[in-house]
C-alpha cells in the first residue's frame, strides 16, 4: 500500500467536486453542468430522507427479490480443494445477485435513480446500453412507474443482442440505434449525454454503472452497496465473522464496488477486481482491461483508465462478454488501484468459457459470462489458500443471455 497516498478511510470519496483522488470530477460541456448540479442536490436531499430509503427497499425486497442469497459453492470448493495441496483450498460462496428480477444487479441502482427521477418530476428516462441489461432493467422499471423510456443503444449492439432489443419493446421503451464511432456502448453514452442537454427540462438520464460526471459514481455505488451489506451479515450469520476475500467482475465497476465497499475500511478483507483479459492483455486491442492495460484519461465525464491509443483516441475494447467491453472503469476503481486497496486482475475469453461450463455442472448454476470472469479467477486462487479462508464471489448476472455466444464458441448450431 502506497503510504503517501493511504487515506484515514478508503469511504471518503468522492470530495465535494466529485472527486476520488485524482480521478472521478465532472468534465462535461457547460450546458450539461446545470443538469447534473440539480441531480446532485436532489440525490443529496433524498439520501437524507428515510422515506426515499424506505420506498427503495420496499421494492427491492417485494419485486427485486432481495435480500439474495449467500449460497455456499461446495462442488466447487471441492473442485478446488482436489487440487490443492493438502491443508489448502478456499471455501467459496457466491453471492447470487443472478436471481434478482430481470437476471442481474442492474435493477438495484436502476430502481433508485428512477424513484429520484419521480422526486425530480421528471417526466421521461434515457439511458444507454451496451449487452442490453442495463436497457432491461431501465425499461423494466419505466414499465412500473408509466415513464416513457428511450434507450440509445450502438448499432452495432443492436444487431447482435437482438434478444435484448425485443424484450425493452415489449416493456414499451423505444430504442435508438446510435450509428456514430464503433456504434458500440460508448458511442451509445455520447449520444444519450448529448440528447440529455437538449433535452434538459423533463428529462433524467439513467447511467447504468458507477461512471459518468459526479454525482453517478457515487449515487450508483450508494445502491449496489445493498450487495456488500447483505453479504456482510450473511457471512456473520454463515460462519460468524467476515470473508477473508470478495471477488467480482468489472465492466464499468458497479457491481464490484457494491460488494466491496461496506468492506473497504476492514483491512482484514482483500479484495480482487477481474477485468475482460479476452485474447490476453499482452494484444493492443484484444481485452478490455482498462486498469491493468489501459491509462488515465477523460471519457464520458470523469477522469479514469482508459483504453487508448498513443494520440489518446479511445480504443475499443474486446471481450466475449458484451457486459465487459467498456473501454473506461468508474472513477473509484481508478483510485482503489493506485492507492493499492484493491487488486485488480484479469481472466481472458478462454478461462471466462471454461468457468461458465464448470459452474453449470459443479452447481447448476448457468452464470453470465461476467461473473464467469470472476469465477475462473477464483478458480485460480483458491487452491492456492489456506481452507480456512473465505471466498465471496457476486454471481452477478445469470446465464440466459449468452446462450448464443457459448453455444457458437463451443461450435454448436442452435
Ligand atoms: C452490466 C453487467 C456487468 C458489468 O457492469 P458493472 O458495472 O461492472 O457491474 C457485469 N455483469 C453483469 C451480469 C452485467 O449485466
Amino acid at each position: 500500500m502506497n503510504q503517501l497516498l493511504k487515506p484515514n478511510t478508503f469511504k471518503s470519496g468522492p470530495d465535494s467536486a466529485g472527486r476520488f483522488g485524482g480521478f472521478g470530477g465532472r468534465y462535461v460541456a457547460e450546458t450539461l453542468m446545470p443538469l447534473i448540479l440539480e441531480v446532485e442536490a436532489a440525490y443529496a436531499k433524498a439520501k437524507a430522507d428515510p422515506s426515499f430509503d424506505a420506498e427503495w427497499r420496499r421494492l427491492l425486497k417485494d419485486y427485486v427479490g432481495r435480500p439474495s442469497p449467500l449460497w455456499y459453492a461446495e462442488r466447487v470448493t471441492e473442485h478446488c480443494r482436489a487440487q490443492a495441496e493438502p491443508g489448502k483450498g478456499a471455501k467459496v460462496y457466491f453471492k447470487r445477485d443472478e436471481l434478482n428480477h430481470t437476471g442481474a444487479h442492474k435493477i438495484n441502482a436502476v430502481l433508485g435513480q428512477i424513484l429520484l427521477a419521480k422526486r425530480m418530476g421528471k417526466k421521461r428516462i434515457i439511458a444507454e446500453t451496451g449487452a442490453g441489461q442495463h436497457g432491461v432493467a431501465t425499461a423494466t422499471a419505466c414499465a412500473l412507474f408509466n415513464l416513457p423510456c428511450t434507450v440509445f443503444m450502438g448499432a452495432t449492439d443492436v444487431e447482435r443482442q437482438q434478444p435484448n432489443v425485443f424484450r425493452m419493446k415489449l416493456l414499451g421503451a423505444e430504442v435508438v440505434a446510435v450509428t456514430s464511432g464503433a456504434a458500440t456502448l460508448k458511442d451509445a453514452m455520447n449520444e444519450a449525454l448529448r440528447h440529455w442537454v437538449a433535452n434538459v427540462e423533463d428529462t433524467y438520464y439513467c447511467i447504468g454503472t458507477v461512471a459518468g460526471p459526479h454525482p453517478y459514481p457515487m449515487m450508483v455505488r450508494d445502491f449496489q452497496s445493498v450487495i456488500g451489506e447483505e453479504t456482510r451479515v450473511q457471512m456473520q450469520e454463515a460462519e460468524g465473522r467476515l470473508p477473508d476475500l470478495l471477488v467480482a467482475a468489472i465492466g464499468g465497476g458497479s457491481n464490484a464496488m457494491g460488494l466491496f465497499y461496506p468492506f473497504l475500511d476492514d483491512p482484514s478483507v482483500q479484495m480482487h477486481g477481474v477485468e475482460a483479459g479476452g485474447h490476453g492483455i499482452e494484444t493492443v486491442t484484444g481485452h478490455a482491461a482498462s486498469l491493468t492495460g489501459g491509462r488515465p484519461g477523460v471519457l464520458h465525464g470523469n477522469r479514469t483508465y482508459l483504453l487508448q491509443d498513443e494520440f489518446g483516441q479511445i480504443l475499443e475494447g474486446h471481450s466475449i462478454s458484451a457486459g465487459l467491453d467498456y473501454p473506461g472503469v468508474g472513477p473509484e476503481h481508478s483510485w482503489l488501484h493506485e492507492l493499492g486497496r484493491v487488486q485488480y486482475v484479469n481472466a481472458t475469453d478462454k478461462e471466462a468459457l471454461d468457468a461458465f461450463q464448470l459452474c453449470s455442472r459443479l452447481e447448476g448454476i448457468i452464470p453470465a459470462l461476467e461473473p464467469a470472469h470472476a469465477l475462473a479467477h477464483v478458480l485460480k486462487v483458491a487452491p492456492t489458500l489456506p481452507a480456512e479462508t473465505l471466498i465471496v464471489m457476486n454471481m452477478c448476472g445469470r446465464g440466459d443471455k449468452d446462450i448464443f455466444t457459448v453455444a457458437g464458441h463451443l461450435g454448436v448450431k442452435l
